[in-house]
C-alpha cells in the first residue's frame, strides 16, 4: 500500500450546505499502516469512498473534543464492527475521550446487545482501546512515533498538534489553532504540514449575516483561528515541503474560493502549497 495523505473532509465547523464539504477528517497511510486523524461527520463514508477497508481501521487520532473533529466517532467505530471481522481499534485523544465512547454505546446498546445476540458478534466493548493523551510522546513503536502539541484554540485547552514520524517521513497536524509561533518549530522541515485557514474578509462577511444566531462569532474567529497570511508565516518559518490547507473557514464555495484563500496564503509563503479539497490524494514518498 502506497504511503499517502487522503483528505476525507475539509470544511471548518460542524454545519453543512447543500453540495458542500465533509467537515474535518482525514486518514495517513504509512508502512501500509492507516491512521485517520480526527472524526468529524462524514468520515465513514470518505473511508470507504477512498477506497480503504474496514479491517485497516486500526488508529484513530482526535485532536480535540470540537464536533466537528470528533461528532461521527462513535459512528465510525460502530460501522467497522459491523463491518469486518473482529479486530481492535486504538483511539488516542484528549481528556474526554472514554467518556465519549462510553457514552456513545451506552447510547447503541440496545441495536449492540441485538446484534451480539442474533448475529454472534464479538461485544464491541473489546474491540477497541482509549487512550487519553496529553502534551508529549502518544505513540511509539518500531516504524512510527506520534508526538503531540498543545496549541491554542480558546475555550478548549486540550487541542493538539499531532506530529507523525517514521525514519524517512515528517508529518504534522496542526489542529484548529490560532496563530501559534511554536506550531513552526513543532513542524520544523515537516514533509508535510497540515493547516487550517481562516479567510478573514469572508468569514467577517458570514458573521454579519449570522449575527441573530451568533453574535459572538466573529471573536470566536479572531482568538481562535489562523487567517491565510499567519498559516503562510507558519509555514514559512516550519520550512516544510508542501503546505496542505484544510478546515477552511467560512468553507469552500460559500462566498469564498480556493483562489481566495491561495492568493491571501501566497502573500507569505512561496513553497508548495496544496489547497485542500474532500478526498485529495497527496503521496508521500519516503526519502
Ligand atoms: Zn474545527
Ligand atoms: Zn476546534
Amino acid at each position: 500500500m502506497n504511503d499517502r495523505l487522503v483528505l476525507f473532509g475539509t470544511k471548518g465547523g460542524p454545519r453543512l450546505i447543500k453540495g458542500g464539504s465533509w467537515p474535518t477528517s482525514q486518514a495517513l497511510v504509512l508502512n501500509g499502516n492507516v491512521y485517520v486523524i480526527d472524526a468529524g461527520l462524514g468520515v465513514t463514508r470518505q473511508f470507504i469512498e477512498a477506497g480503504f477497508t474496514y479491517d485497516q481501521l486500526e488508529s484513530i487520532f482526535i485532536t480535540h473534543h470540537h464536533s466537528d473533529h470528533n461528532l461521527e466517532l462513535g459512528g465510525l467505530i460502530y460501522t467497522s464492527w459491523v463491518g469486518a471481522p473482529a479486530h481492535k481499534i486504538n483511539i488516542f485523544g484528549p481528556s474526554g475521550l472514554k467518556k465519549l465512547i462510553t457514552h456513545f454505546i451506552e447510547s447503541q446498546s440496545f441495536d449492540i446487545n441485538i446484534r451480539i445476540l442474533d448475529e454472534g458478534l464479538h461485544d464491541i466493548r473489546e474491540c477497541f482501546s482509549c487512550a487519553e493523551y496529553d502534551q508529549g510522546v502518544i505513540f511509539e513503536d518500531d516504524k512510527l512515533k506520534v508526538e503531540a502539541l498543545r496549541v491554542q484554540h480558546p475555550p478548549i485547552d486540550d487541542c493538539f498538534a499531532l506530529k507523525f514520524e517514521t525514519a524517512s517521513v515528517k508529518i504534522v497536524f496542526g489542529a484548529d489553532t490560532t496563530y501559534f509561533p511554536p506550531l513552526a518549530e513543532f513542524a520544523k522541515d515537516a514533509d508535510i504540514l497540515v493547516h487550517e485557514a481562516i479567510h478573514l474578509g469572508a468569514a467577517q462577511k458570514i458573521c454579519v449575516l449570522l449575527q441573530e444566531t451568533k453574535p459572538k462569532l466573529w471573536a470566536h474567529f479572531q482568538a481562535s483561528h489562523t487567517s491565510c497570511e499567519d498559516v503562510g508565516r507558519i509555514a514559512s518559518a516550519a520550512n516544510c515541503k508542501t503546505l496542505v490547507v484544510n478546515h477552511f473557514v467560512p468553507e469552500i464555495g460559500f462566498n469564498v474560493t480556493a483562489d481566495d484563500f491561495e492568493k491571501a496564503i501566497r502573500t507569505t509563503f512561496t513553497g508548495k502549497l496544496l489547497i485542500g479539497k474532500d478526498l485529495l490524494t497527496i503521496p508521500i514518498a519516503s526519502n
